[in-house]
């Protein structure tokens, strides 16, 4: 017996019958009532009648005389409730029970044996879910009271002993086809856990690593087995050793690390029958029918055959005697869920593919560096990238580094012979006075009769045509290498979750899906049906059918390359493209709130674009204060080059708010002065809540009736009206490289945490965002607070998770803090208290990374956002002044002051989905929460519950998950209305 007398479970219930229920649960654990301790030690209690014994605190002990054969096995190890009443909730399954403060702690020598008791008693059970061992088991008693029943001496937080019995296998033990059949029969029903494969095919992209990370930590905490297949297909074929149980910590600091670290390999076996149906053999013999597919359109297609195929496969085993009758049966069906992994994004029907931002990084980053030789020089640059069918790349290169000219394979230059076009362009960009000259080229770049357009041959018309030294760089595989940026960490983590939840929803009858991302939102759609979609844009240049082709893009490609060719290539005045002198405006442009990546480039690009239009752009120097001051000065077209790349504010920015901070009057006088038609507000909240104090004063000042947008540059993330706001992407990825050093600092040193402190002001939007991207361990949000139960369970988690390290090895973690989320649990104090109570099993440190968030040069998808924004913000101008101009140049009455009085002519401009979008800002007051500085709801809320649980705890809060639903549903009608 192995009882060591810590303690007992005082008992106690509001009703006789939950009582004695609860009595009998425990006894068939071998504990018994021992009354008479419980008399002399408290009369008070004596005095209750024998038949309210139910009020009592019974005190229930192990017995070792017990007839229950159980409680050899059991040791009460420790109870941190003294009394087990029944005023509890009951246990909520989606919760870790683990994070429970009061847990009675069984200590047990056969776990299996306490399991079959559990099932046969139906207690309702959880498996630790930050670990794939099956050793320890959460059960609830009849009251709702959790125990643990470990097979550990320790328990992790809670006793702080040495870990050296924490020999762990790592492996889910799962039952064996001979054990579940045994079961089965025995009518002991216990399905074996689900297996799921991975595998990872084709070319390899950046953030097929965090896409295995993710797949098998949401697989494990979903109670699958999780298997990885290295080297793509090849190892399907090859089986054996290539198909691998993964567990928990398998995938330990995937998430930085580009290509794949599982392989992928070109396999020819599996494009044969035999090759396949040797696959299928593996597949069965490891019992596994669920396979996610991390892949091109390629790989996708194979997995759609291999599909297809797979019940003639399994009926030709079963012939030939390769699998048994029962395993035929039992994998009957193979799931299949196809992720796109591809730097091209050249996938249909998704907005974008992982990996293809991170290689934008990598383009973007080297002709950057291009720019200043090629300044120096006075040079032209021929930059050949990656895509054979798919123009996406080059596109948004040419796009964010602000290039002269771009050739793609879907949308070839309009006239047959493009060489005096480009010679055109390059000589015009040169006259308004550049000093350099950027070329683009897809690989597969072709013109309208479907003859490629080399570098080297672009290359040799500069030179021969205009004189211009020209040197080609191709920048090949460097495109596909380096640690995958935050954007393709976090699309990668929550595309494979939902890749998991497809698996766990499939059904034999419905087509493979796809998971894809459509207007920020993860959804899924026919892999087949995506796969034919994305042949057809091959088909249709084959073709000559351009259009078509643009079609089968994302819906922003089009829009996109306009935007490019409309801010870059029409500076002539193209008689179609400028408006007719009576409708041309001053456009006043002008930087609030902190400064953020993005903000320049949409400067640069209202600025192209509206001289593009025949508009006269003016430069507003320091704000609303500067305004005032009267520091305005005209934008010239070549005044704003190379503004894309150049980060914080040109302009200068601060955070004065009209009729706030400086006085609405001289505002006014300002516009009327200055004669701006239309106020372009670049930056963050306070633009906002210039926006608000603008439209109340338009009833005293007349010169405020023109059209005034917004358009959100902040890191916070925290302006209505806009799915991202510019600078947020930049300053995530200048998140993720400070905490992948900083992780490797902590890891580095002995076994520490870093209390990360972040911006956002009352937005978690960083810290969540930013905690999915470095695998933080948790996060502390405005949007939940800190509290004091919260900080203990967070270290009695950190405490299992170094328990559970192997011990030679050091980890470091990470936790991200918003800064305004407490003031009286600041990042030095959390720290402090995490140093203390981590009792020399890990230390504590901190790291507030200020300004660093800012970012230096803007990240490419700031830039991209910057530019089709500020477009939408020049036409936004057009549209609600078009009106009155066209009246008061048919009444020859001279252009009047105010434009226009229409409540949405003072607006948001934001991204909304796939679309930009102007949002009026009476109709955003509503769904701002003014005195926080923010939405009401936020869409990346969503994400939280992820942090955690791929951090290895459970599902959260029941708060949170009521705070989820409410504010997915407050977005839902938001979007609505
Ligand atoms: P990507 O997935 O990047 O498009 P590939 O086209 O090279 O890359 O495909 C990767 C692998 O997928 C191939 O080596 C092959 O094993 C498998 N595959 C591609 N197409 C098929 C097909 N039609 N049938 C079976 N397997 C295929």
């Amino acid at each position: 017996m192995q009882a060591d007398g810590f303690s007992y479970i005082s008992l106690r219930a509001n009703s006789p019958a939950k009582f004695e229920e609860t009595l009998r649960f425990y006894q068939e654990f071998g504990f018994r009532k021992c009354l008479d301790q419980l008399r002399c030690n408290d009369k008070a209690q004596a005095d209750i009648n024998e038949d309210e014994e139910h009020l009592r605190n019974v005190w229930l002990k192990l017995d070792p005389s017990s007839s229950n054969n159980m409680v050899n096995d059991l040791v009460l190890k420790l109870c941190l409730s003294t009394c087990v009443v029944d005023s509890r909730k009951p246990p909520n399954e989606d919760i870790d029970w683990g994070l429970e403060e009061q847990v009675i702690v069984l200590i047990t020598k056969d776990i299996d044996k306490t399991r079959s008791q559990l099932e046969k008693l139906g207690v309702p059970m959880q498996k630790l879910v930050n670990t794939s061992e099956p050793e320890k088991i959460y059960a609830a008693d009849p009251l709702g009271n959790i125990l643990l029943f470990s097979s550990q001496v320790a328990f992790p937080g809670l006793l702080h002993e040495s870990s050296s019995n924490n020999s762990r296998e790592g492996s889910p033990k799962l039952l064996s086809d001979e054990e579940y059949k045994k079961r089965k029969e025995s009518g002991e029903h216990h399905p074996p856990p689900r297996k799921i494969a991975i595998l990872t095919s084709g070319g390899d992209a950046p953030g097929m690593n965090a896409c295995v990370r993710a797949v098998v930590r949401y697989g494990i905490s979903k109670g699958c087995a999780m298997y990885a297949v290295y080297e793509g297909y090849q190892g399907l074929v090859d089986g054996g050793n290539q198909i691998r149980l993964m567990d928990w910590k398998s995938v330990r600091g995937w998430m930085r690390v580009g290509g794949t670290s599982i392989g992928t390999a070109r396999c020819k076996p599996f494009q044969t029958s035999e090759g396949r149906l040797k696959a299928a053999e593996n597949l069965i013999k490891e019992g596994i029918d669920s396979i996610i597919v991390c892949g091109g359109d390629g790989s996708l297609t194979g997995a759609d055959v291999f599909r297809s195929e797979w019940p003639s496969h399994v009926e030709n085993l079963k012939k030939n005697d390769r699998i048994t009758t029962e395993q035929a049966e039992q994998h009957k069906h193979l799931t299949i869920v196809g992720l796109v992994g591809s730097i091209d994004n050249d996938m249909s029907s998704t907005d974008i593919t992982i990996g293809a931002v991170t290689s934008l990084h990598r383009i973007c980053e080297a002709v950057d560096s291009i720019n200043t030789t090629a300044m120096s020089h006075s040079r032209a640059f021929v930059v050949e990238v990656m895509g054979r069918h798919c123009g996406w790349l080059a596109l948004m290169a040419g796009i964010a580094t602000g290039a002269d000219f771009v050739f793609i394979p879907e949308r070839p230059p309009g006239e047959e012979d493009w060489r005096p076009r480009l010679c055109d362009v390059a000589q015009r960009h040169r006259q308004m006075g550049k000093r350099k000259t950027i070329i683009i080229v897809a690989e597969g770049a072709l013109d309208t009769s479907l003859k490629p357009i080399k570098s080297e041959e672009i290359k040799d018309i500069l030179t021969e045509r205009l004189g211009i030294d020209t040197r080609v760089t191709t920048l090949g595989h460097v495109q596909r290498g380096g640690s995958p940026c935050a954007s393709d960490r976090i699309l990668a983590t929550i595309q494979s979750v939902e890749a998991v939840r497809a698996v766990l929803t499939s059904k034999p009858d419905t087509p493979s899906p796809l998971i894809i991302s459509r207007n920020n939102q993860i959804t899924s759609t026919s892999l087949m049906k995506a796969v034919e979609l994305t042949h057809e844009v091959a088909k249709a240049i084959g073709e000559k059918k351009f259009a078509r082709a643009m079609e089968l893009r994302d819906p922003q490609f089009a829009e996109e390359f306009d935007a490019f060719t409309a801010s870059t290539i029409l500076d002539d005045f193209s008689e179609n493209f400028v408006l007719p002198k009576h409708q041309r405006i001053r456009v006043g442009i002008l930087h609030i709130g902190a400064p953020s990546g993005g903000m320049n480039a949409a400067t640069r690009t209202a600025v192209r674009y509206a001289h593009n239009r025949g508009h006269h752009p003016v430069l507003i120097y320091n704000g609303f204060s500067g305004l005032v001051r009267g520091t305005i000065e005209d934008a010239t077209w070549i005044g704003v080059d190379g503004w894309t790349s150049h980060g914080g504010s040109e302009l200068g920015t601060n955070r004065d708010v009209p009729g706030i901070d400086v006085d609405m009057g001289m505002v006014a006088y300002q516009i009327q002065k200055n004669k701006i038609q239309g106020l372009m507000i670049i930056g963050g909240f306070e633009g906002f809540s210039s926006l608000v104090e603008l439209e109340k004063a338009r009833q005293h000042y007349p010169s405020l009736c023109i059209p005034i947008c917004h358009l959100p540059a902040t890191i916070s993330n925290n302006v209505p009206g806009t799915d991202y706001s510019l600078g947020t992407d930049t300053s995530l990825n200048a998140i993720v490289s400070a905490c992948d050093a900083i992780g490797q600092s902590a890891r580095s040193s002995r076994r520490r945490v870093f209390v990360v402190e972040v911006q956002g002001g009352k937005s978690g939007y960083l810290a969540v965002e930013g905690g999915i991207a470095c695998s933080a361990n948790t996060v502390y949000i405005p949007e939940e607070g800190i509290s004091l139960s919260r900080l203990q369970s967070d270290v009695k988690h950190l405490l299992a998770l170094y328990f559970d390290d192997d011990p030679d090895m050091s980890e470091g973690r990470i936790i991200l803090r918003t800064e305004d989320v407490s003031e009286t649990y600041t990042t030095d104090v959390i720290s402090n208290i995490l140093k203390d109570e981590g009792h020399r099993l890990f230390d504590s440190r901190t790291a507030i990374l200020g300004h660093i968030q800012q970012g230096d040069t803007p990240s490419p998808l700031d830039r991209i956002r910057a530019t089709r924004s500020a477009i939408k913000c020049i036409e936004f101008m057009e549209f609600h002044s078009s009106e009155a101009l066209d009246k008061a140049y048919l009444s020859k009455q001279g252009t009047p002051i105010e434009l226009t009085q229409c409540e949405d002519s003072v607006a948001v401009v934001g991204i909304w989905g796939a679309d930009v979008r102007s949002n009026s800002v009476k109709s955003l007051l509503p769904v701002t929460d003014m005195k926080n500085r923010k939405p009401r709801s936020a869409w990346w809320f969503e994400h939280r519950p992820l942090v955690d649980l791929l951090a290895g705890r459970g599902l959260f809060t029941p708060e949170a998950q009521q705070l989820i639903a409410e504010q997915r549903n407050a977005g839902d009608e938001d979007k609505k209305s």
